[in-house]
């Protein structure tokens, strides 16, 4: 199971919670020198739009109403 990660927006894919949150790049960097030592599925970050990334590609306006 990788890491789906936006470093535009600098956004993690959480994949238990099926949401995106902010997580810092410096942090990525750890998680990526992770992987090259031990190369484990759960430490493969890759490259990905995020919510964000949609959001602006969408026509739709975003709305600041709270849930
Ligand atoms: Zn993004």
């Amino acid at each position: 199971m990788a890491l789906p990660y936006c470093s535009q927006h600098e956004r993690l894919f959480l994949q238990y919670q099926q949401a995106w949150m902010a997580f810092p790049a410096a942090l990525i960097t750890r998680i990526k020198t992770l992987y090259h030592r031990f190369p484990l599925p759960e430490f493969e970050v890759t490259e990905a739009p995020c919510d964000r990334c949609e959001a602006h590609e969408g026509p739709q306006e975003t709305s600041d109403t709270p849930q």
